[in-house]
């Protein structure tokens, strides 16, 4: 799954705008969530992402 590190995420809503299925929504401008019932796992989130917010684990660890 893909994941969001709140700590790193600028909000500044690349992903959101990239990503093919609008899986991601932004939590109050503050930072991005990921919907994991809509994601696909595609990885276009993390490749844009401009300060590597975006984490591929199995399981998330934050
Ligand atoms: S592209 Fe990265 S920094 Fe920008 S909103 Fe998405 S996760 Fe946050
Ligand atoms: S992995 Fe793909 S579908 Fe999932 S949130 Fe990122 S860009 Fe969207």
């Amino acid at each position: 799954m893909y994941w969001i590190k709140k700590d790193s995420c600028s909000g500044c809503g690349v992903c959101m705008f990239y990503c093919p299925s609008e899986a991601i929504s932004m939590n109050g401008n503050r930072a991005a969530v990921i919907d994991q019932e809509i994601c696909t796992n595609c990885g276009k989130c993390m490749e844009v992402c401009p300060r590597n917010a975006i984490m591929h684990n199995s399981v998330k660890s934050e």
